[in-house]
């Protein structure tokens, strides 16, 4: 597996894959790699001819008081994970190569960005649509993977591709998740036992929600509140959100009547934990 610490490094191994006539398939991640990032990984590596991976805990998509320092970061047990799942090659920058002396330049997004995770972190798309795209021009990839756990980060990551004319495809692929249903997250890693077993109660909380519909709610607030009520079953759990929005739009809707998102972000002690299920109504 190649390393990559430097974007001219990264930029001719793609130059060069690209020459040669490889697709090139590309995977973003924070690291701390577990199942779900690996997922991504073993399906770009069967799609494409090379896997492009980076690590990279971007500090821009961090607001004040949030995680970046306790970020957990494990580069040796990623190398080897990656490895073996036979990835090309890894880019691993370092924040000041990421954002060189003077940095000045970001993207914003209007709408999409102003609601669900965007209410309580207001900053963080523009961190991620800024460092996406930096990455997206650096390893000029065909395809790039992401996870259907991260939902509104899939919704505005595909809009500026198409707003911005960025020449490529986006997969968007299934949330994996632990035995009890939690979602898989490296942020699990800061919970205690007893948080652990709580923290369970988010997707609990998103399945009552389907359920309900399935059995013909249409009234979206009555959802909402059948959510709410499983998570405060759970008293070391603080509610951020838990919504019924549109699929595209991520508006929150009223009557459902077609497919809708169930999404939530939860406080587990001071962990903050998001998961969602895309329900589609026969
Ligand atoms: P992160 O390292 O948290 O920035 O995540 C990197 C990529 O992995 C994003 O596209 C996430 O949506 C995806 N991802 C994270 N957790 C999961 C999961 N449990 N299942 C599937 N994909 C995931």
């Amino acid at each position: 597996m190649k390393v990559c610490r430097t974007i001219e490094e990264m930029a001719f191994y793609s130059q060069d894959a690209r020459a040669s006539g490889r697709d090139l398939g590309f995977v973003p991640t924070m690291g701390a790699l577990h199942a779900g990032h690996l997922s991504l990984v073993e399906r770009s590596a069967a799609e494409t001819d090379s896997t492009v991976v980076s690590i990279f805990v971007n500090p821009t998509q961090f607001g004040p008081g949030e995680d970046l320092e306790a970020y957990p970061r494990d580069l040796e047990g990623d190398s080897e994970k990656l490895k073996a799942l036979g990835t090309d090659c890894l880019f691993f920058p370092t924040p000041e190569e990421m954002y060189r002396d003077g940095y000045a330049t970001y993207v914003t997004q209007e709408r999409l960005t102003g609601v669900l995770c965007g209410v309580s972190r207001p900053t963080h798309f523009t961190g991620v649509l800024t460092v996406v795209l930096k990455l997206f021009n650096i390893v000029r990839p065909h395809r790039a993977y992401f996870g259907q756990k991260d939902y509104q980060q899939s919704v505005v990551i595909r809009r500026m591709v198409k707003d911005l004319d960025v020449p490529v495809e986006i997969v968007v692929l299934p949330i994996v998740r632990e035995d009890d249903g939690l979602a898989m997250s490296s942020r699990n890693a800061y919970l205690s036992p007893s948080e652990r077993n709580d923290a369970v109660c988010l997707h609990r909380a998103l399945l009552r929600g389907r359920e309900l519909i399935g059995k013909g709610e249409a009234s979206a607030a009555a959802v909402v509140k059948a959510m709410r009520g499983v998570v405060e079953g759970s008293p070391g759990v603080r509610i951020d959100y838990m919504s019924v929005v549109h699929p595209e739009s991520l508006q929150g809707i009223e009557k459902i009547d077609g497919a809708v998102v169930l999404a939530g972000a939860v406080f587990v002690g001071g962990t903050r934990l998001i998961d969602n299920i895309i329900v589609e109504r026969s």
